[in-house]
């Protein structure tokens, strides 16, 4: 297999354990991984084998992890607006949506999904959960993206925030067990680009039995959890009516605080939960964006400075087309060091450099494949995210980091790189055909839209003629 060479890259940010960020640099790929990081004078380039990118006018950094990505919910774009987080968002608009999706709008939502992503520039996404695990898979088969997907179980059809749609909800024997064989089937395909999880969807619809059978099974399989918890105040208020005490004392006590549970949100965490958090290792991400979008209040109520100086790995997730309601993890780079300044009137209390650890080597050790992904370093896989400097918003450069947060957004995306192999070049995707894709997302959003019901939550106030 032929030597992919990256050279004359403007600004090379490593992410290694120096932090260092080469100028004028090149990157070496064979087999799919790094076998060479310096300088562009240092690697030799032979012109007969080789293929060449030229780096020249780009920022590049280790592939872009979006940690909380709803493949399935790609298609109700905006039915979430305006709806009060928990009760309303959840029960009324996004679970019904998913309720009535076929597998061919799975299918076509996912792709659509991946296509965002990629564009954004991002390489690798978790995804909480959906009745729809193998479509996603199929669109990670094509897109060429890496990423972790789960199947949502849920046991309870009553909770105190409302009822779950029909056929949105199992027995509990019947939900773990299809939970189960989705993992064994799908964790470690492709390549090893899927890894394949445990779900939990939101903890207050799921009981005692299943969330400890979960814990269970996780660690029979050496997987991970992903699950949202303490994502609004709605439901943290049901979890103690239900429960007697908040989601992290509940998750404590049945067993599921551990290195590999990834929780989602977690704006409303209870100041005296967090010591569980740090003695278990547990990995968070936020979601900033959704949280604006749908008044959660995880940004201006959140402890992120304080799980930051307690040493826990933070990342950072788009959330879905219904929450966010874009994915653009680099755009969530700027909301979560943005926000943290107004939310504590500190400009310093969040820098810019954490935010891009978040965007990579951190959301690599959320996913739990920082051995492999999330810098750029010889025997690491070799996914990429190429940025276009050479746009106004990025002009002039001192500060190339600075810069990437406070001034970028994805759509400086140039070129995406996922274990050696090309899914972006020059701002052109070349795994998937956008043009037939967006003329089927059409098609299939309007007739779910309308079996939903949800027609007069999506369409404008103005008069369209
Ligand atoms: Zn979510």
């Amino acid at each position: 297999m032929a030597r992919l060479i990256i050279a004359n890259i403007d600004y090379l940010v490593t992410v290694d354990r120096d932090r260092r960020i080469i100028c004028d640099g090149a990157l070496v790929i064979q087999d799919g991984r790094i076998v060479a990081v310096g300088k562009t004078g240092e690697v030799s380039i032979d012109k007969t084998t080789d293929e060449v990118i030229d780096g020249r006018g780009k920022l590049a950094l280790p592939g872009v992890f979006d940690t909380h990505v709803h493949n399935a919910q790609q298609l109700g774009r905006g039915c979430g607006d305006e709806a009060y987080s928990g009760p309303e968002r959840l029960f009324r608009r996004l679970w019904v949506v998913e309720a009535h999706m076929d597998k061919g709008d799975a299918l076509c939502a996912a792709r659509l999904a991946q296509v965002e992503m990629i564009r954004a520039g991002t390489t690798c996404f978790a995804d909480p959960g959906s009745y729809f695990a193998a479509e996603t898979a199929q669109a990670v088969k094509e897109s060429g993206m890496r990423g972790m997907i789960a199947r949502t179980v849920f046991d309870m059809g009553q909770t105190v925030m409302g009822s779950l749609p029909k056929g949105f909800f199992e027995p509990t024997d019947e939900a773990v067990g299809r939970a189960d064989e989705m993992v064994a089937e799908f964790d470690g395909a492709l390549d090893g680009r899927l890894k394949a999880w445990f779900s939990m969807r939101v903890p207050v619809a799921c009981s005692d039995d299943l969330l400890r059978r979960l814990a269970k099974l996780a660690e029979k399989r050496g997987v991970g959890i992903i699950g949202h918890a303490c994502e609004n105040r709605d439901e943290v208020i049901a979890s103690h009516l239900k429960y007697g005490m908040g989601d992290i004392t509940r998750l404590e006590k049945l067993g599921l605080l551990g290195p590999n549970l990834l929780l989602l949100h977690m704006g409303w965490v209870d100041p005296k939960e967090l010591h569980m958090l740090q003695k278990r290792d547990v990995k968070i991400s936020l979601a900033p964006s959704a949280s604006m979008h749908q008044a959660m209040g995880n940004v201006s109520h959140g402890k992120t400075p304080e799980m930051l100086e307690l040493g826990l790995a933070l990342s950072l997730g788009s959330d879905s087309a219904m929450s966010s309601n874009y994915l653009d993890a680099i755009r969530q780079a700027f909301l979560v060091v943005g926000g943290l300044h107004e939310a504590r009137l500190d400009p310093k209390v969040l820098r810019p450099e954490t935010a891009v650890e978040m965007l990579t080597i951190n959301g690599a050790r959320c996913m739990l494949w920082d051995d492999d992904l999330g810098s750029l370093e010889v025997g690491k896989k070799a996914d990429v995210t190429m940025l276009d400097i050479m746009r106004p918003e990025w002009q002039p450069v001192h500060n190339p980091i600075a810069n990437l947060v406070y001034c970028a957004h994805g759509g400086c995306a140039d070129t995406v790189i996922v274990d050696g192999k090309i899914l972006m070049r020059g701002g052109k995707v070349l795994t998937l055909n956008e043009h037939d894709l967006y003329e089927e997302a059409q098609d299939r959003a309007k007739s779910l839209i309308k079996r939903t019901g949800l027609e007069d939550v999506v369409k404008s106030i103005w008069p369209m003629h």
